[in-house]
């Protein structure tokens, strides 16, 4: 532990981020980041804490608490307040492999658990991971690793997301052969053609595949596996395939006029604006305008977040964000309390933009779409909202959201934008591979580990867990890759 009386001496600072009315003008991150000097007093507020909550990831009241992969917090934040920020990194990688993306975008599971948030505020603990690995990155120290010795075993991995990427790059520095399949015309999963760049700049993503190709993974993008590529040809090929495809199948919105012009799904959204950005600088217009229209976003929670701060860089007139459920507290409540991860409000920055550019909230709670009302030439021209509140249900005795009788109201919109959650894998590259699913859609393994019923197939991700954060995605495709190498070595050191 650095500095005993840090906690005492200095309070949770995080960098300043650019105001919500000067970002909008543009797609770049956003967030500023601190010097060096800074930094090291976050790191000495860290208390070095017998039983560190931050790095446990365990499972309390149904939500992880903690870093679900065991960074090992205390000492990186110690190496962090002495300086030694290359001894940080070497700490770092220990237990990550992609960090440069979960300080970009993790929620810090870590710091809703650190024992400094009981009675102040949390160790800024996702912005020392940021200026350990960018420093690393600056200083030449982040280097391609190829392995000395191959193996001859062939590995197909489809789906470049954080899960994909994490498993073909630990199974490549094993020695295996590794090939990663994807569909798109770029790699990264949700990661290039969902989170959008304001968050997670793209060029990071090929800073990190220049490196893996560098240490010998091959990347073939715009193969669609199960269409362009066969399954049959794949395990005839390989000696074993990694499923990581994520759960990209969206839970719709089926109510009367559901076919008008307007509607879109929030990552087919997304991803256009990301690619047309990234092909033209947004010049080929290759995605829905929103210059000028009323947008209505259906789910308030992160993708929804996420659509209301592009809309609003595109230019809409006005955004609302509907949510089902009622706002949450401001404060934690007596039954969810520390080191649970907080049931409690957050602004996001799509919120904060929203409230800078319209004067208020977006969100409104409690409310659904029950009708979208078209024109004669069948665009969308409003949406009927219904008023929800909660009942409980008495055969499962779970709380249900229920429509109010004659709250029905009339809101105009231009679009509505489904960010309304997602409801697993698709079925078509499961049922290619012959790998059944489960009740919710993902991909069914046995003794709930990484290997599924079909010889020779593993899967990792949302793909598996269902749809859920880049930082498990991580865990996912490490845990994944050790169970691979194992089925064809015997054991895994990795
Ligand atoms: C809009 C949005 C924003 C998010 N923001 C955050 C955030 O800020 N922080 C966070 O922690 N999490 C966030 N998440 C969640 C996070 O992105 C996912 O949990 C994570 O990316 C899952 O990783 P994955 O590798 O399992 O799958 P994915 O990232 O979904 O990648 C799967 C890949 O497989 C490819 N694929 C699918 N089928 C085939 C096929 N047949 N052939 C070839 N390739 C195929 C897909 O094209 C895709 O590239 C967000 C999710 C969304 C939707
Ligand atoms: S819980 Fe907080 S104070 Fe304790 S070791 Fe972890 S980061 Fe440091």
């Amino acid at each position: 532990m650095g500095k005993p009386t840090g906690f005492l001496e200095y309070r949770r600072q995080t960098p300043k981020e650019k105001e919500p009315k000067e970002r909008i003008l543009d797609f770049q991150e956003f967030k500023k980041h601190d010097s060096l000097e800074k930094q090291r007093e976050q790191g000495a507020r860290c208390m070095d804490c017998g039983v560190p909550f931050c790095q446990s990831g365990c499972t309390l009241a149904g939500m992880t608490s903690g870093c679900p992969l065991h960074n090992l917090i205390p000492e990186i934040n110690d190496l962090v307040y002495v300086g030694n920020l290359e001894e940080a990194y070497a700490r770092l990688t220990k237990t990550h492999c992609l960090p440069e993306f979960t300080a970009r975008v993790c929620p810090a599971l870590c710091e809703e658990a650190c024992t400094c948030g009981v009675n102040f505020a949390p160790v800024a603990t996702k912005e020392n991971e940021y200026a350990v690995i960018e420093n690393a990155f600056r200083k030449g120290l982040v280097k391609p690793c190829p392995p000395k010795v191959r193996t001859g075993k062939k590995i197909a991995v489809i789906g470049s997301g954080p899960a994909g990427l994490a498993a073909a790059l630990k199974l490549n520095q094993r020695g295996h052969e590794v090939t990663v399949f994807e569909r798109s015309d770029r790699i990264g999963g949700l990661l290039c053609y969902g989170i959008p760049n304001m968050k997670l700049d793209k060029s990071i993503i090929e800073r990190r595949k220049k490196l893996m190709e560098e240490e010998g993974v091959q990347f073939r993008t715009n193969v669609n596996v199960g269409a362009d590529v066969k399954a049959k040809e794949l395990l005839k090929e390989y000696d074993r395939i990694l499923l990581a495809c994520g759960a990209s199948n969206p839970r719709d919105v089926n109510v009367k006029g559901r076919d008008a012009k307007g509607i879109y799904f929030a990552v087919d959204f997304l991803s256009r604006v990301t690619k047309s950005l990234l092909d033209s600088s947004l010049e080929d217009k290759a995605f829905p305008e929103i210059k000028g229209k009323r947008v209505v976003v259906i789910g308030g929670g992160d993708t929804g977040n996420d659509c209301v701060g592009t809309s609003i860089r595109l230019g809409a007139k006005s955004v609302v964000q509907l949510e089902m459920m009622p706002e949450p507290p401001k404060e934690r409540t007596e039954s969810n309390p520390w080191p649970q991860w907080p049931k409690v409000l957050k602004t996001d920055y799509g919120q904060e933009e929203a409230i800078a550019v319209f004067g208020k909230d977006p969100r409104v709670y409690c409310t659904t779409v029950d009708e979208f009302i078209k024109d004669k030439d069948g665009n969308l021209k409003a949406v009927r909202t219904v008023e929800l509140t909660a009942k409980k249900n008495e055969n499962t005795g779970r709380v249900e959201m229920s429509p109010v009788k004659g709250s029905e109201k009339q809101m105009d919109a231009d679009i509505v934008l489904i960010a309304a959650g997602f409801l697993g894998a698709q079925k078509y590259i499961a049922d290619e591979f012959g790998t059944a699913l489960n009740e919710r859609g993902n991909v069914k393994t046995k003794d709930s580990g990484y290997e599924t019923f079909k010889q020779k197939v593993f899967v990792a991700g949302d793909m598996r867990r269902g749809q859920s954060l880049v930082v498990w995605a991580i865990k996912e495709g490490i845990e994944a890759a050790k169970a691979v190498d194992r089925s064809l070595m015997g054991y895994t050191n990795l």
